[in-house]
């Protein structure tokens, strides 16, 4: 009977153990899903897209500034854009080209360009000649007055300039005849070979044809194909290149 006893207390004591067993291995897995509750949740990352940049066209960044500055070579005169009564350039000088008056005189800048100008023409045996630079308000007063008298307001102003919207009094800009003289301020100076010179080559020295044909609408006058503006090489090139205005071209219309 002994060995009956022993035996149950051994199977006891196996299933004792199985028992205890079973509740540590019970334990371990709570205590692992607790560590797994304990995990914070990794959401998922997502990488941004890149999108390209989207393509703009680059603003113009001039300073308008120079529009407005009396000194600037890219100064606006206008019929909208007057100069003050008192203004005159404090460099004028008399370049050393063939002209039909005495006494004309232009900002230096544009001086020593013209001369370059007329220069270069000559070696294409192109003879130029200067007909009218700078103009003081008086001067552009008296004249504006005359052509009133002759052919009344309306018409005077669209071939003249009114005192202060004369871009001869910035000193910047040349009226250019033909040798002969015939075609001075006429229309057909275009078709002369004086006039086709400076229609395709004046952007090379900063001169650019500032009132152009069927431009009226926008410059204010009828076209001019005598009247060159100087604004300097590189903008000349870029507005020649443009066939735009200079108020077109630099969006000052207003
Ligand atoms: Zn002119």
């Amino acid at each position: 009977m002994n060995k009956l006893i022993v035996s149950i207390i051994v199977l006891l004591l196996i299933l004792l153990a199985l028992g205890l067993g079973y509740r540590f291995f019970n334990d371990d897995l709570n205590k692992i899903e607790e560590i797994k509750e304990d995990i914070p949740v990794i959401e998922e990352i997502i990488e941004p897209t890149i999108e390209p940049e989207p393509t703009v066209e680059p603003e113009k960044t001039i300073n308008t500034d120079m529009f407005y500055d009396l000194d600037s070579i890219l100064i606006l005169v206008n019929k909208k854009h007057d100069l003050p009564s008192d203004y005159e350039p404090s460099d004028l000088v008399k370049p050393n080209v063939k002209s039909n008056k005495s006494g004309l005189s232009l900002r230096q800048e544009a001086a020593l360009a013209i001369e370059e100008m007329f220069n270069k023409a000559l070696e294409d045996d192109i003879t130029l000649v200067l007909g009218s630079s700078y103009r003081s308000y008086s001067y552009q007063s008296k004249l504006y007055n005359n052509y009133v008298a002759k052919d009344g307001e309306e018409k005077a102003n669209k071939y003249s300039a009114k005192p202060g919207q004369s871009e001869h009094q910035t000193g910047l800009a040349a009226d250019i005849s033909d040798a002969s003289g015939a075609n001075y301020l006429k229309q057909s100076f275009k078709d002369t070979p004086e006039g086709i010179w400076l229609k395709d080559n004046a952007h090379n020295f900063g001169f650019i044809l500032r009132y152009p044909e069927g431009k009226e609408e926008i410059t204010g006058y009828m076209f001019e194909p005598w009247h060159f503006r100087y604004v300097g090489i590189e903008e000349a090139t870029k507005i020649y290149n443009s066939n735009l205005t200079f108020e077109e071209y630099y969006n000052i219309l207003d």
